[in-house]
């Protein structure tokens, strides 16, 4: 092992700076993933350069190696009772050096936990959660359900447990990580950092030399699985049922669950759900407004709702029968919405008379009979227009 003085290359009366320098330097020039075609070395370099930091970056292990040499600085950190004694605090893996740079806080000078991967290693991912719409009907919100359902899940290939393969060895291009961090520099001394899944392994930390065949060295296997779902009197639309650690299946990964999202999209447009009430769209005549009218409802229960308006009934008005909503106690609620024909209605002058006779009808101060038409240009009716939506139509 040469000198960490000439691995760092610098003299033996370097500052602080220097070495961080230095450090800097060199780790950036030697990092395997920049040496592709020269990895071995690179590697070999990059342990060194590390090392060398390790020890001289902190001011009593300097000591002791300018006095006792590499044997004083192990003697001294086993003494210590190093957590991992006379190890590389790097753990050997060059994407530690980018830890120290970007990680977050610790004790060391450069910020970062040189032991941080250890931790993350223990945390076990959850793997990505299914999401599947199923649509439903008010039929089946209102008397409840039970829908069969076949989706495809992912699982671990049974013939290599994951693996792809079999005879594994400790993948080299991520140092048995399964990640590698991508550094670009985007400015003088700025280095932009991305960590994507390790390419050789495919994220699996190790490379088989007998590639899996059931799997095609995936490692997964796509099965259709079935699921049967209850759907509760009382459910409502955008609720989700789910299937904890049932979902999709990755290497060294939990179970990720499957989750089913009631989508209510029923046919039959005349019932909207609003909580546990039901609001019924009843389409009118002028004539039913005026005259009143026989109203009949087919319930989505199967029951007929029959009964009798004998007034006149306001357009855009509405009426409310207790307990006729959904199922889980609702109330229906009749909303009247007047068609007009196509065009003015137009009368004779006799059923105008009529009309005018037995309905009342807008009074003036003086009789409107005896007044000259102006000669205003006047447009087509608008229908269906309340205060605030003619505003509107002004403003667009
Ligand atoms: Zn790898
Ligand atoms: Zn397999």
């Amino acid at each position: 092992m040469p000198n960490y003085y000439d691995i760092l290359e610098i003299d033996k009366n370097a500052t602080e700076d220097d070495i961080k320098k230095a450090f800097r330097k060199g780790a950036l020039r030697w990092h395997p993933d920049k040496n592709k075609d020269n990895k071995e070395e690179a590697e070999r370099r990059f342990k060194e350069i590390s090392e060398a930091n390790n020890v001289l970056s902190d001011p009593e292990k300097r000591k002791i190696y300018d006095l006792q040499g590499e044997e004083g600085v192990k003697q001294h950190e086993a003494g210590a009772n190093n957590p991992n004694p006379g190890m590389n605090p790097f753990g050997n893996n060059p994407n530690n050096f980018f830890n120290m740079f970007f990680g977050g806080g610790g004790g060391n000078p450069f910020g970062g936990n040189p032991f941080g991967q250890h931790t993350r290693q223990n945390i076990i991912k959850k793997s990505e959660q299914k999401n599947v719409v199923i649509p439903v009907t008010l039929k089946d919100l209102y008397f409840g359900a039970k829908k069969k359902i076949t989706i495809p899940i992912r699982r671990l290939c049974v013939g290599c447990q994951g693996m792809g393969g079999k005879n594994a060895t400790t993948c080299v291009g991520c140092n048995g990580m399964g990640v590698v961090i991508i550094s670009k520099m985007i400015g003088p001394n700025m280095i932009q950092q991305v960590q994507t899944i390790c390419s050789s392994c495919n994220g699996r930390k190790k490379r088989v030399e007998t590639p899996c065949t059931t799997c095609n060295t995936t490692g997964t296997v796509i099965n259709d699985a079935e699921f049967v779902l209850k759907i509760d009197i009382g459910m409502d639309n955008n609720d989700k049922i789910s299937y904890p650690n049932m979902g999709n299946e990755n290497y060294e990964e939990e179970r990720g669950d499957v989750v089913f999202i009631l989508s209510l999209n029923d046919t039959d447009k005349r019932f909207t759900k609003v909580r546990n009430h039901l609001v019924y769209t009843q389409n009118i005549k002028i004539g039913d407004a005026i005259a009143g009218m026989k109203v009949h409802i087919d319930h989505i229960s199967g029951e007929a709702i029959i009964y009798e308006e004998t007034g006149i009934i306001p357009d855009k008005s509405f009426r409310i029968i207790r307990g006729k909503g959904m199922s889980n106690g609702g109330d229906l609620y009749i909303y009247y919405n007047i068609q007009y024909e196509d065009g003015e209605v137009i009368l004779t002058p006799n059923q105008k008379e009529l009309i005018k006779r037995i309905l009342p009808t807008t009074q003036y101060k003086q009789p409107i009979d005896t007044m000259a038409p102006n000669l205003v240009t006047i447009e087509k009716l608008n229908h269906n227009f309340s205060i605030e939506k003619i505003i509107y139509y002004f403003v667009i």
